[in-house]
């Protein structure tokens, strides 16, 4: 599968799933635009090392993905996206009658509302090039729920949905939109709920780790940001030409549940 001549935009790209998926397309041969909100040297250093291993073209962009100017700008400032990954994605756990106002904004701005604004600038330039792939990260929770994640769930339901919508719209076009739902997925935003978890219920973090977090993932295994990033590539690929609007799970079976 080479991905030669074509541009790949991730967002949220300095760690996690973002990252394992850029540096799958690169190898894929896709040049790749890394983002996040910061801009430090060491953003700026994992394009620098992408480029050297794997020969591509890779920048950094800083944008902010909980503003739609910055999320349009981003895709402005690329200069062309053939693949976009609407990756940028932030968690936070709490019953609903007492979830922060602003947690829960900032989840939708992030997690939902930045693919409107970047697919909403990408596209045209998908039409115009001729061939293009949408892949949204949404999650196990964009297919079922937890509780305590309501904002998480909702921003995750509805950009499966917006997968659809936009699969309807482009349909007639060589450009397909799917959504990609992972299960549990070892990088820094689950690191982050390990120690709240083992307070919460008195248990160390092996515990944690096979009888909470993976309680639900019956491989009791953790999907891998290199198993994301090679589900992205198929996306990309001619076999998935004709696969459009629906959405992929990298959960070890969780939604078979
Ligand atoms: P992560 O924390 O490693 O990565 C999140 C990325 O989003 C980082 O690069 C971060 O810098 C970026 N980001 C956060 N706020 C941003 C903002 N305002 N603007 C731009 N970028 C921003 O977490 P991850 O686990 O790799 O998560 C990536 C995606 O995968 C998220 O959408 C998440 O919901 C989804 N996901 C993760 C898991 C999992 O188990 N890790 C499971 C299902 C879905």
């Amino acid at each position: 599968m080479s991905l030669t001549g074509k541009t790949a935009v991730i967002t949220g790209s300095n760690s996690g799933i973002g990252l394992g998926i850029a540096w799958e397309l690169a190898r894929a041969g896709a040049d790749v635009v890394l983002n996040s909100f910061t801009d430090r040297d060491e953003d700026h250093a994992i394009a620098t090392e992408i480029a050297q291993e794997t020969g591509v073209s890779a920048q950094y962009i800083k944008a902010d993905m909980s503003k739609g100017d910055e999320c349009r700008a981003l895709i402005e400032q690329a200069g062309a996206c053939d693949i976009l990954v609407n990756n940028a994605g932030i968690q936070y756990v709490c019953p609903i009658d007492e979830f922060p106002v602003d947690k829960w904004d900032a989840i939708i701005a992030i997690n939902l509302n930045s693919a409107f604004h970047t697919t909403a600038a990408a596209l045209p330039m998908m039409r115009k090039a001729g061939w293009g792939r949408v892949i949204n990260i949404a999650s196990a929770h964009g297919l079922t729920a937890s509780p305590y994640k309501a904002a998480y769930v909702a921003a995750k339901h509805g950009i499966v949905g917006m997968t659809k919508t936009v699969a309807l719209e482009t349909a007639r076009d060589p450009i397909t939109a799917n959504a990609i739902c992972p299960g549990y997925v070892l990088t820094p935003l689950v690191e982050a709920q390990i120690p709240d978890t083992m307070e919460k219920y008195d248990m160390g973090r092996e515990e944690v780790i096979e009888k909470v977090m993976l309680e639900r993932q019956p491989s009791k295994e953790f999907a891998t940001v290199e198993q994301l990033g090679g589900t992205a590539v198929f996306l990309c690929s001619d076999a998935a030409a004709q696969i459009t609007g629906t959405t992929i799970s990298v959960d070890g079976g969780w939604t078979a549940l």
